[in-house]
């Protein structure tokens, strides 16, 4: 789960991360009020989309008064906001945050990700920071340091230290800087982070380091344990499609493809995947209905499914184990008879009650195919969804 910049520093902050003072706005108004309240005499206006390369698209405004302050915000809340990790849809801002400008000498990148090939965070660093990390990757990888956290996760000075004076800092700052690391470390591990990025971390004029970008990621496994951050999520910027699902506790991923697709259990459903594309056709989710589904889960994740204009047919397979076969029958007949379904759906059913499962699609008068094998439903269901949109 990703949140703003302005929650990442609040987070930075409390784990002694130095960031500029800024505050949030959601109004012209408002922005001038909080440059009133900031010390000038210069403030950055920032666009809080969950995006980065802000700066590039025009999300990112210095200011030398209030008045161009609030007149930042004016062009910035409410526009489309387009930079290379949006698409060319671009994403709509509601919020700016006003912050102190900083004198930047230099920036920095500083990175603490979770690396899972091998199963431990790793801290990354490069004295090219302030641009794409990503183009420094592929043009001047030497420039990049990591170093992976295998001892526990927790960074020690000595390894914090050499990727400091690899980035150029005086000693002075390398002290600065292995606290910094330290805190930055702790806050992945304790909030369970998979990202924290700070791409500036400014070298100020005076020489002190500041944080002025902040990207974090968190494992949703994990958000139970942390409803400080589950609170932070922001339904402005999720699919509405996979908000939905979330609501009704099914787990499904929007994809690009026109197949829909309801299977039980995660490993069936990434299997189902795979059969459609070798069926020549294109998944346009991922949908595991769970082993514990009950009807109007099922019913929840087909009404889910079909809100998603891509949608040409639909594959359901289900290996009934605890979720029973005539249970599924019996969401997919509610749902389809709730939505009067017309697209064509290749049903697969085998498991626990599936003579009940069949009997009850059968006497439905529902129009569908059946499959012996998940491969003749993926075949099936592409020939049928083949040629143009439905
Ligand atoms: P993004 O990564 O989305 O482009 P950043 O927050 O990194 O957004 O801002 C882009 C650039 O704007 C930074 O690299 C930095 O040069 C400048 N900038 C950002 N915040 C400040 C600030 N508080 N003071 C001065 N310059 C800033
Ligand atoms: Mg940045």
């Amino acid at each position: 789960m990703n949140i703003h910049e302005y929650q990442a520093k609040t987070l930075l902050a409390q784990f002694g991360v130095p960031v500029p003072r800024g505050l949030l706005a959601e109004t012209p108004a408002e922005a001038r009020q909080a440059a009133l309240q900031i010390p000038g005499p210069v403030w950055v206006v920032k666009a809080q989309i969950h995006a980065g390369g802000r700066g590039k698209g025009g999300g990112v405004v210095v200011c030398k008064s209030p008045d161009e302050v609030e007149a930042a915000a004016q062009r910035i809340i409410g526009m489309q906001l387009v930079t290379h990790q949006t698409g060319p849809q671009g994403k709509k801002v509601h919020k700016a945050w006003v912050e102190q400008g900083t004198n930047i000498a230099r920036e920095l990148y500083l990175a603490v990700v979770l690396d899972r090939g091998a199963q431990c965070l790793t801290v990354m660093a490069s004295p090219d920071g302030g641009m794409d990390i990503e183009e420094v990757a592929a043009k001047t990888p030497e420039r990049i340091f990591t170093t992976r956290l295998d001892g526990g996760h927790r960074i020690w000075p000595f390894q914090a230290r050499a990727l400091l004076f690899g980035c150029g800092l005086t000693p002075a700052q390398v002290n600065a800087g292995t606290a910094l690391l330290q805190n930055l470390v702790r806050l992945a591990a304790e909030k369970d982070a998979v990202l924290v990025e700070i791409n500036p971390l400014a070298v100020t004029v005076e020489g002190e380091l500041m944080a002025l970008d902040g990207k974090m990621d968190f494992d949703e496994s994990a958000l139970k344990r942390h409803p400080d951050i589950a609170a932070l999520e922001d339904p402005e910027e999720c699919d509405p499609l996979e908000r939905k699902a979330r609501e009704l506790g099914v787990n499904y991923v929007r994809l690009s493809g026109y197949v829909g697709t309801m299977v039980n259990g995660a490993g069936l459903a990434m299997a189902t995947m795979d059969a459609i594309k070798q069926a020549g056709a294109e998944p346009a989710n991922f949908l595991d209905a769970g082993g514990g589904a009950n009807e109007q889960m099922v019913a929840a994740g087909f009404e889910v499914m079909l809100s998603d204009p891509n949608v040409r047919g639909i594959l359901i397979n289900i290996f009934g184990g605890i979720l029973r076969c005539d249970i599924v029958a019996q969401g997919v007949v509610n749902a389809a008879r709730k939505v009067d379904l017309k697209l064509p759906l290749v049903v697969r059913l085998e498991g626990t009650n599936v003579e009940e499962g069949r009997r009850i699609l059968r006497e439905s008068g529902l129009n569908f195919e059946t499959a012996a094998s998940m491969s003749e439903a993926a075949h099936k269901i592409a020939a049928l969804t083949a040629g143009g949109a439905a």
